[in-house]
């Protein structure tokens, strides 16, 4: 195992620490190892380009594709004759391929001393290039593909502002974040549960790419402490290729229903059975949870299961109802309008966008109204105990409690370097 370990400023007494960690793969880092400091070494690319070009026999002239570009344009612009480009064009498929460019890509034309192009290059990402030769046999085309360096790097954060404003502070990107609150979106409110000094410590990938970062790889491993209760969350890919987020137990971190069916929002008005209603101003119980958000903000199904209505229903305006298996179905009213997948009959998945937010029917202004019903009966979705989604399959326990058991051991192995930095 090999680590650098660098620090970060301190920031609004904002502990910070990455931990970076070079490796193809932390299935190979044993168990018991020690962590090294080495700088990571990115490999160099050794482009079909260049050695061309060091034959001195051709020459590259290089297009970044703008807006407005078309083929035959830059074609021209690189003073190739245009029945040189119908030559490539001849293939149905290679027209297909070629129709679609975007701003942003880049073409290379390589050409002899003679002023024939021998290869064009039309480069779609940092990681896939069509290569077009130019033979007397006609155009052949060669899909070039790169497999990015995935880079093991290590977090931890403590929160002393939003989660996001910490997590920015501390260099992860907002997507980064977002993944990891949907990790433990069942076990922690990320809208009203966070405190200053929760903290929380993630083992991640990034993506690079002759040393420049091209984005994110997954999240392999995190923990979270929240007022004082303590989740940690493994990756686990089974040899299906069926990927989950489990306690180190085992246990699913989903539950088979969202605690709430909206990203951001705030409780307007709470399950109460002896409300009295604010425009019928009479005592009717409220059999759901209200929850203020704007106009338009997507609506999601709290679980798998299959739409049993959709339309209008009196006073909650326009509504879905789903029912999930025997015992559950949830409610969602008041909505703007439906996703367009949404009809009667139709299974949904957790999660999947069903609606928008709106103010139709008896409302005084935009909020879903969102009701959970556990055999007919109605229940407080905010404190209603959630039936927990599927564990780690029986057949790949022993295999997953052996990785979960190397992810625990390198995030504790992190937390003390980490802590040992953050103490000096
Ligand atoms: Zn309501």
């Amino acid at each position: 195992m090999t680590a650098l370990i660098s620090q970060f400023p301190k920031a609004h007494g904002l502990a910070i620490v990455l931990l970076f960690v070079t490796g193809l793969s932390l299935a190979v880092w044993p168990q018991q190892s020690r962590s090294v400091q080495i700088p990571i070494e990115l490999p160099e690319l050794d482009g079909l380009i260049d050695e061309l070009t060091n034959q001195e026999t051709v020459t590259v002239k290089e297009f970044k594709v703008a807006s407005g570009d078309t083929l035959s344009l830059i074609f021209d612009k690189a003073g190739i004759p245009a029945q040189t480009m119908y030559r490539l064009l001849e293939s149905k498929e290679h027209k297909r391929l070629l129709r679609a460019i975007q701003p942003g890509e880049t073409m290379k034309f390589i050409t002899s001393n003679q002023g024939d192009l021998e290869k064009f290059e039309y480069v779609l990402s940092p990681v896939l290039t069509e290569s077009f030769s130019f033979t007397q046999e006609g155009v052949l085309r060669n899909t070039l593909t790169r497999e990015p360096e995935l880079v093991t790097r290590y977090a931890e954060t403590i929160i002393d502002s939003s989660l996001f404003l910490s997590a920015k502070n501390a260099g992860l990107s907002e997507q980064l974040t977002m993944e990891m609150a949907q990790i433990f979106a069942w076990d922690i409110d990320f809208a009203l549960d966070i405190r200053k000094g929760d903290r929380f410590s993630l083992i991640y990938q990034e993506k690079y790419l002759d040393g420049e970062k091209l984005g994110y790889g997954p999240i392999l491993a995190a923990t979270f402490i929240n007022n004082g209760n303590d989740f940690t969350a493994i990756r686990y890919t089974n040899s299906e290729g069926e990927t989950g987020f489990y306690s180190p137990d085992g246990h699913s971190m989903r539950k088979a229903f969202l605690r709430t069916p909206l990203d951001y929002a705030r409780i307007s008005s709470h399950f109460n059975p002896k409300r009295k209603h604010p425009i019928l101003n009479k005592i009717r119980a409220h059999k759901g949870t209200d929850y203020a958000a704007p106009s338009g903000t997507p609506i999601k199904a709290a679980g798998d299961g299959k739409v049993t209505f959709a339309g209008v229903k009196g006073g909650y305006g326009k509504t879905i109802v789903l029912q999930h298996g025997q015992t559950y179905s949830t409610l969602y009213a008041h909505m703007r309008n439906f996703h367009k997948s949404i009809r009667k009959g139709k299974t949904v998945k957790q999660g999947q966008i069903i609606g928008y937010v709106g103010n139709t029917g008896l409302s005084t202004g935009p909020h879903l109204h969102y009701e959970f019903r556990v055999n007919g009966v109605h229940r407080n979705p905010v404190t209603v105990k959630l039936p927990d989604a599927q564990p780690v399959p029986e057949k790949y326990r022993e295999d997953f409690l052996a990785h979960a058991a190397n992810m625990q051991g390198q995030l504790a192995i992190f937390q003390a370097n980490a802590y040992a930095l953050l103490a000096e």
